[in-house]
């Protein structure tokens, strides 16, 4: 009997993930998988991690659910103490939800609840061509990706979307990268002024880009020119960090390394390792102080949020990024896999750039490195670079999505934070065995 699944894609069958070892996946028939892109920068405590499956065995013990109307729960807030502990400067409350888009669409709803409070009938989103926010309609409607958008465009918000801060394509001859990335910034000024600033409540933006266009960070200023943009006219700053938070570019926080706070920011993925679904907001004092002066009561809410389970499991997941030095270790081998991609593919004629921070690197592909054209999408380079990889047993993250509204083909490597320098030879090793075959 076939399978009664409805998973992604309605055609094909997929393996049998039987068991994870350390970065393996390992699949029913015994095969080894590499997992070079933690499932979408998921895992990065590999699959075998015996802390945060004793933490998440521990809680089970004791209690799996209590619906977060009635109760709180030790693992809940013992895990948002350490989240504002290490939080950029400001933030101060956190609301545990499922998963990523969920806490998207808590970061929106919250940043129009906060102007309602404070008297203010603000209801305009910015964001940027290049993103991408989740797949539930509002932060969908967020998010950049003309590919995921089209087919539900009726369905959604309308949502500006100014430039990305692409330094790859978008840096002009003769421009310093500071002065692109002012120069990209201040197209939030001018399309605040454009919609009536009285009428915009925020800015929603991944410090660094994931899921659209692979690791591309932003440029040094750009981030500071936008905070300067939205104090100017009280307007929120939403970062998005699902993706790029929780240790994967080096620091806890993405945005860390950019010298900015935001008034809210959104973490998921690698907060869960995998381990189980969750994903948290989290917000500055004055936000939440305006809700509690005024109608007392954030109007959201999901069944499974603040899961004593999920929230077990996280807390020993940032407790391990924490007490094992694993933000160095991001660093350390996040420069090794780089060096690594340099050598193998620095020279290759069909790679244009290679970026990312820490353990979030990316590689773009085009057809000629001199005028960085990219490929005719009916090539399909990058789903075929995605099979070739697994066929050799790495999981990796091409995507033939957007460039800045254009086509493109790129490849996202996040492995975990455990990652052993032989383990990155292999990764290396393996994309050069598909690269043979696509190329
Ligand atoms: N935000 C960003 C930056 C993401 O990369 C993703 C997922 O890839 C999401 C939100 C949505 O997260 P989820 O798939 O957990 O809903």
């Amino acid at each position: 009997m076939g399978s009664h699944i409805f998973g992604r894609s309605t055609v094909g069958t997929l393996p049998v993930a039987a068991q994870g070892d350390g970065c393996y996946i390992i699949d029913k028939t015994g095969k080894r998988y590499f997992d070079g892109s933690g499932g979408a920068a998921v895992s990065c405590l590999g699959h075998s991690d015996p802390s945060v499956t004793a933490a998440i065995k521990e809680q089970l013990d004791r209690i799996a659910f209590a619906h977060t109307g009635f109760f709180t729960s030790d693992p809940a807030e013992e895990l948002a103490d350490i989240l504002v502990e290490y939080a950029p400067e400001g933030i101060d409350r956190v609301y545990f939800v499922s998963g990523g888009s969920e806490a998207v669409e808590a970061a929106i709803k919250l940043a129009r609840q906060y102007f309602l409070e404070i008297g203010q009938d603000r209801h305009r989103v910015i964001a940027r061509r290049q993103s991408y926010h989740g797949n539930t309609l509002g932060a969908l409607a967020a998010g950049g990706n003309e590919w995921r958008r089209r087919q539900f465009a009726p369905l959604l918000v309308e949502t500006s979307h100014i430039s990305p801060c692409y330094e790859y394509r978008g840096r002009e001859q003769g421009e310093s990268a500071f002065e692109f990335g002012q120069r990209v910034a201040n197209e939030l000024e001018a399309e605040i002024e454009r919609l009536g600033p009285e009428t915009v409540l925020a800015f929603i933006a991944e410090p660094v880009v994931g899921a659209t266009a692979g690791a591309v960070p932003p440029v040094e200023g750009y981030f500071r020119r936008i905070r300067e943009i939205c104090d100017k006219y009280g307007i929120l700053l939403i970062l998005d960090e699902v993706m790029c938070g929780m240790g994967r570019t080096g620091t806890l926080f993405a945005c860390e390394q950019e010298g900015i706070s935001p008034d809210i920011v959104t973490v998921a993925k690698g907060l869960g390792a995998g381990y189980q679904p969750i994903g948290a907001m989290m917000c500055t004092a004055k936000i939440y102080d305006a809700i509690a002066a005024g109608s007392g009561f954030f109007q959201h809410g999901h069944t499974y949020m603040g899961h004593p389970v999920a929230t077990a499991a996280a807390g020993a997941v940032v407790t391990a990024i924490i007490e094992r030095g694993l933000l160095a270790k991001v660093e350390d081998r996040g420069a090794r896999l780089r060096a690594e991609l340099e050598n193998a593919f620095g020279q290759h004629p069909h790679v244009g750039d290679i970026r990312g921070r820490g353990l979030f690197l990316g590689m773009e592909f085009v057809e000629d490195r001199a005028t960085k054209a990219p490929f005719d999408p009916k090539r399909g380079i990058a789903k075929s670079l995605k099979k070739h990889a697994f066929e050799a047993g790495l999981i990796c993250y091409p995507m033939g999505g957007t460039i800045d509204g254009a086509r493109g083909d790129h490849v996202l490597l996040a492995p975990p934070f455990i990652i052993e320098d032989a383990q990155i030879d292999e990764v290396v090793g393996k994309l050069d065995t598909a690269m043979r075959a696509v190329f």
